[in-house]
Parts: C-alpha cells; sequence; structure tokens
C-alpha cells in the first residue's frame, strides 16, 4: 500500500509517482511468457522515458524501442546496450539515421521505401551495412480509438506486403543493407487478442514466404499495443498473447521481440495532485486543481479515462463534478463526472493508471513547470526528476533576448 498523504508532505505537488517493483513485476511476466523461446523485450521510450525507469529496465536485460534519437540517447543513457535498442517511427531525419547507425543499435525499422532508399545512402556513405526491419502493416483493424489505431491500410505507418515484398528484394540485394528482422505494431491499448493472432498469422506467412527465397529473418517484432483496465475495459492474458504468437511461428528460427509500453508503465504511476477550490455554476460543478491538461494530457486528447482516487474519512453525500485544472482551455479537464463529496482547498486527488503516456506526453502551456516525478522501490521514496524551475523554462530564451538587447 502506497501512502499518498505521507508522500505528499514531503514532495510539492502536482507530481507523478512510479512504483518501481510494480513496473518490474510487469516486465519480468512479459520475459516470463515468453521464456523457452529466444525473446528481446524492448520497452517502448515514448511511454514514460524517465531515466531511472529506463534504468530499471536496462537492470532486467530488457531493450528499448525508440522513436528518435533522443529516446535513443536515453536508453543508453539509462544503461540499454546498443544491440538491445531499435528505432521506429514513420520520419526519421538523415541526422537521426546516421547517428542511430553510428551508434550501432540492433536495427532500424523502416516505414517506407524512400526511407529504405535514405538508409542505403547514408550507410554507403559512411561504409557499413545497416542492419533493418520493415514495418508491415497487416490491414487488420485493431478494434481500439481512432488515434491510437496504427494497423490499418488507411493509418500512415508501415507499407503493405506487396510494398515490403519489394523492400526486402531490394535490400537483399544492397551492399549497404542487411534485411534482417520483419516488424508489425497495430495500435495502443489494445483489449482483444484476435486482431493480433491474425496479424502474426500474416507476416508469420510472409516471413517464411522470404526465408524461402533466401532472406535471413533473425528478429520477428510483434510491436506493443497490450491494453490496460482504466475503467472496466477487457485485458489480454499475457500467457495466451505468447502461446498465441508462438502457435504462429512454425518454421521460423527467429527471436521474438516485443515492444510493450502501456503495459509496463502505466498501471504503476499516479499522478497526485491538490485541490485549489470548488466552484459552482448554475448547472454544473467544478473541483478545481493544482494539475492539468499540461501534466496528464490523455483526457483532454483522447477522453481517456482515470480513476481517481481520495482520501476521505467521513461519509459524505457525494454529487457529479468535473475536475479540472488552471490552464486556460475548456479542454482543460482530467475527470468529467466524478462522484465526489465536498471537496476543501488543499485535499488529495490521485489519478491512477497514469504511469503510461503522463510525463512523456507533459509540456510547459500556460508557462507551467512540467512537474516533479517520484519513485518508490521497496518501501523507500526518492525523486526521480525535480519540478522544472521558472529559470530552466525561460533560460534559452532568456539568453537570446539578453544578446538582442545588447547587441
Ligand atoms: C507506441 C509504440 C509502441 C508501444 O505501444 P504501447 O501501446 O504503449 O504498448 C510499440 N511499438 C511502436 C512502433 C510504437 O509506435
Amino acid at each position: 500500500m502506497i501512502n499518498f498523504c505521507e508522500i505528499a508532505q514531503q514532495y510539492e505537488t502536482p507530481f507523478y509517482l512510479y512504483n518501481l517493483d510494480k513496473i518490474q513485476e510487469k516486465f519480468l511476466a512479459y520475459k516470463q511468457a515468453f521464456a523457452g523461446r529466444k525473446n528481446l523485450i524492448c520497452f517502448a521510450l515514448k511511454a514514460n522515458s524517465n531515466l531511472s525507469v529506463v534504468a530499471k529496465i536496462a537492470e532486467l536485460e530488457g531493450g528499448a524501442d525508440c522513436v528518435s534519437i533522443g529516446e535513443i540517447k536515453r536508453a543508453i543513457l539509462a544503461g540499454i546496450k546498443p544491440y538491445r535498442i531499435i528505432f521506429s517511427g514513420v520520419g526519421k531525419k538523415d541526422s537521426e539515421i546516421k547517428e542511430a547507425l553510428k551508434i550501432g543499435i540492433l536495427f532500424i525499422n523502416v516505414e517506407s521505401f524512400a526511407e529504405l532508399k535514405r538508409i542505403e545512402a547514408i550507410a554507403q556513405e559512411m561504409q557499413i551495412e545497416a542492419r533493418i526491419s520493415i514495418r508491415v502493416n497487416p490491414n487488420i483493424d485493431p478494434k481500439t480509438h481512432p488515434y491510437i489505431s496504427t494497423g490499418l491500410s488507411e493509418n500512415k505507418f508501415g507499407v503493405d506486403i506487396q510494398e515490403a515484398k519489394q523492400m526486402y528484394l531490394y535490400a537483399h540485394k544492397s551492399l549497404a543493407l542487411k534485411p534482417i528482422g520483419v516488424h508489425f505494431h497495430i495500435g495502443s491499448q489494445l483489449t482483444e487478442l484476435d486482431p493480433i493472432i491474425q496479424s502474426t498469422q500474416k507476416i508469420a506467412d510472409f516471413a517464411r514466404s522470404l526465408v524461402a527465397i533466401g532472406i535471413d529473418l533473425k528478429f520477428f517484432d510483434v510491436g506493443g499495443g497490450i491494453g490496460i483496465r482504466y475503467e472496466n475495459e477487457k485485458t489480454i492474458d499475457l500467457y495466451a498473447y505468447a502461446q498465441g504468437i508462438l502457435s504462429k511461428l512454425n518454421g521460423l528460427d527467429v527471436t521474438i521481440i516485443c515492444e510493450p509500453g502501456r503495459s509496463i508503465v502505466g498501471e504503476a504511476g499516479y499522478l497526485v495532485t491538490r485541490v485549489l477550490y470548488e466552484k459552482r455554476t448554475q448547472n454544473k460543478r467544478f473541483v478545481i486543481i493544482d494539475g492539468a491538461m499540461n501534466d496528464l494530457l490523455r483526457p483532454s486528447l483522447y477522453n481517456a479515462h482515470h480513476n481517481i482516487k481520495i482520501f476521505h474519512e467521513k461519509k459524505q453525500e457525494k454529487s457529479l463534478a468535473d475536475v479540472v485544472g488552471p490552464v486556460c482551455e475548456s479542454g482543460d479537464f482530467l475527470a468529467k463526472n466524478a462522484m465526489l463529496p465536498p471537496m476543501e482547498s488543499g485535499d488529495l486527488i490521485v489519478f491512477e493508471n497514469a504511469g503510461a503516456y503522463g510525463f512523456s506526453m507533459s509540456s510547459n502551456y500556460n508557462t507551467r513547470s512540467k512537474c516533479a516525478e517520484i519513485g518508490i522501490e521497496k518501501g523507500e521514496v526518492f525523486i526521480l526528476r525535480k519540478p522544472e524551475s521558472f529559470d530552466f523554462i525561460v533560460r534559452d530564451e532568456l539568453e537570446i533576448l539578453n544578446q538582442r538587447k545588447n547587441r
């Protein structure tokens, strides 16, 4: 049991709190599910890229799925070995590709023919062979929120099987490219196993056809996307997931790669806030808190739901309220129609399941500081990132402003 009230006495709200023991447990559950088969669990840094969180994954011999050179550098700083890092994403800059190749990561997940040719040109220039994998879009409906669905032909991600085939043939012939893997990732917050297994079947058939013509695939990357329970969603059993995938890989001698993000860190994180005041309009009740959409964007962006924890001793009558932040946008809410007792200034409100796409999506909108990140491990509480100071936020602008003034 985490004692939120005690922790909130030590650290100023709002802050994120991550249970590192839980992160470890979730990560090891993936390892366990794929035990007995060569596997590499690459944590998707975009879900939570705090260095101490990533260091926990490194400690457990995990890898990293990165979508920018910044994330690759974070992974390295946190202790992830370069040969356990993969680089995904629809738009990589030349400088990012070059740097990733220099670092010697495991492979780059390629998302278009144009990108394949860019990587080839850069590798030629560097006189090296670039290890690549191609992100194939299986065109299977993942049945999730349209903002986080990626595996349909109408989405911008990956290439269809026909195009992928041409790309593999091209890469196979090129002296500067070495195709070693195949990749798909159909979406996030997936609650149905079926689309993942259907995609695995489709991509495994494709992989077998590539192996048959001499393309030596060593990695089969099934992406991430396993959902968590925010409200009352169904969840996917990891053992069934792993068995379902493995059952489709007959005849392929490959290392399985998974890229989970949300399912590793989501349930391990909390956003801890305090009430500033209550306010009523003619037909609505608002509880105004010190956390806002710049801290946790998911409710505003996806209408996402986060359960609320409060710490009231007496039983008081509850009524509906919107829990909103101080940001100047009507879209700035963290909960709609929550049943809450009368709240007083200083009362704690904790948002659960906020460990994924929480801090990593936060911003300085309204010149608000990005809040602190706190860790808890084996009962010990410690800071993982200080809250940003005002000086830190304006430093670079101020330097330039002063230079211009002194011209
Ligand atoms: C976002 C992303 C992931 C992680 O998705 P989760 O839903 O957080 O598990 C994995 N792979 C790729 C390519 C991604 O873009």
